[in-house]
């Protein structure tokens, strides 16, 4: 099957009683044993439950895995990998990576004593130089949060194998419409199913794939040992949002790249990071190992605070609000948003400093998303009245 046909069908099927077309919200803590040590597959939910399977198996066709396993949130998925390791492991993590990641790390080096260095992975030297014999994996997320950088995945994860270390991808931003990370040497990829796998700003979720045999043993143990399995409701949730997955994310991507382009010709605006522009640095290796841009934008003001404040309190379409990946846009200040969690240093040697905003273009027409922002922009410098929105139309 091909990816549109997996989307809406992988894992669908559960329900033999009645063939309904839909899988059914099986809202059950515990199943019926037909005879001693004999079930029809499920005896709990925490272990298993066949709607957040249906779940599993699609998101799992649709990255390529061996065995995906759905979590509770996208923080939940992160850190049952993390358990995948020993204590006193070092981790090499990417250092504008997103501010949950880098807090649960934290928290893990003061209860688990895990060693991490933060690098700048488009920087290979870099990478090889923070090897250590206990060195277990990579952690990696491309395109990054909220500066969309893009890190070579493949050559990322030649780097871990050289090593036996694991390749890790964070590939929530892309999703495995545009990006997948097993096609580049990647052991296990991690989503927040929260984003566009669910699409819709209703439910918080996560999801683990693994692609060997070995791999896969470990995770079902984890997940059900950690107790940290999406529940059945939500499970159905994203697995309604992921039916729509490929339409949602060419209309994600056709307005990003039109916001991109509006704030490229804005005099207002010094930066705009956009993988899908021509000006963006790493353009060529996301034509190369991505199937398309994605929804987010970031964007520097050319002032500081005060301008950023302006424009937040300013637009009326976009909302102020941190996650992303719905159908609605949303405009968030990530310094004193989404990265507030995270250390100071770090955020500042990553280059995300206080005249960052970042765009989750939603797919409302792309003309009005414009106008919004244009408005926004004249509130705090009206000069600039009219400058650029014609040519966007
Ligand atoms: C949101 C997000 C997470 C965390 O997911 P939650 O569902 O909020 O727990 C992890 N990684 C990335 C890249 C995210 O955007």
């Amino acid at each position: 099957m091909r990816l549109r046909t997996i989307s809406i069908h992988a894992g669908v099927d559960k329900d033999a009683a009645y063939n309904s077309v839909i899988t059914p919200i099986y809202q059950t803590s515990t199943f019926r044993f037909e005879d001693i040590g004999k079930t029809k597959g499920y005896d709990y939910s925490r272990t298993a439950n066949p709607t957040r399977t249906a779940l599993e198996e699609n998101i799992c066709a649709l990255e390529g895995g061996v065995l995906a396993r759905a979590t509770a949130t996208g923080m939940s998925a992160i850190a049952t990998t993390l358990h995948f390791f020993k204590a006193g492991s070092h981790i090499i993590c990417t250092n504008d990576c997103y501010g949950g990641t880098e807090r649960l790390l934290r928290t893990y080096s003061e209860i688990f004593n895990f060693k991490v260095t933060y690098v700048n992975m488009q920087n290979l030297d870099e990478v090889k130089n923070a090897l250590r014999p206990n060195t277990k994996a990579l952690w990696i997320e491309t395109p990054s949060n909220p500066l969309l950088n893009i890190v070579d995945i493949r050559a990322l994860s030649e780097i871990a194998h050289n090593h036996t270390a694991l390749s890790i991808v964070d590939n929530t931003f892309l999703s495995p419409v545009n990006q997948r990370p097993f096609e580049l040497g990647a052991d296990i990829i991690v989503h927040s199913t929260t984003k566009y796998l669910n699409g819709h700003s209703d439910v918080v979720g996560g999801a683990i794939v693994v692609n060997s045999p070995k791999l896969a043993e470990r995770l079902h143990f984890l997940v059900n040992t950690l107790g940290q399995g999406e529940s059945p409701f939500d499970s159905w949730l994203v697995l309604r949002g992921i039916k729509t997955l490929i339409p949602r994310i060419k209309a994600h991507e056709e307005n990003a790249l039109a916001v991109a382009k509006f704030l490229k010709s804005h005099p207002a605006i010094r930066k705009v990071n956009y993988p899908g522009l021509e000006c963006h640095p790493q353009h060529s290796l996301a034509l190369r190992q991505q199937y398309g841009f994605g929804g987010m934008v970031s964007f520097e003001v050319n002032d500081g605070i005060e301008e950023v404040n302006s424009i937040l309190r300013s637009v009326k379409i976009f909302s102020v609000a941190e996650s992303l990946g719905g159908i609605e846009s949303l405009i968030c200040h990530p310094v004193t948003m989404t990265h507030a969690s995270m250390n100071a240093e770090l955020r500042e040697q990553a280059g995300i400093n206080e005249r960052v905003i970042r765009l989750s273009v939603g797919i409302e027409d792309p003309n009005d998303l414009i106008e919004d922002l244009d408005k926004a922009f004249q509130v705090y410098a009206p000069v600039f009245a009219g400058s650029s929105i014609e040519n966007n139309k």
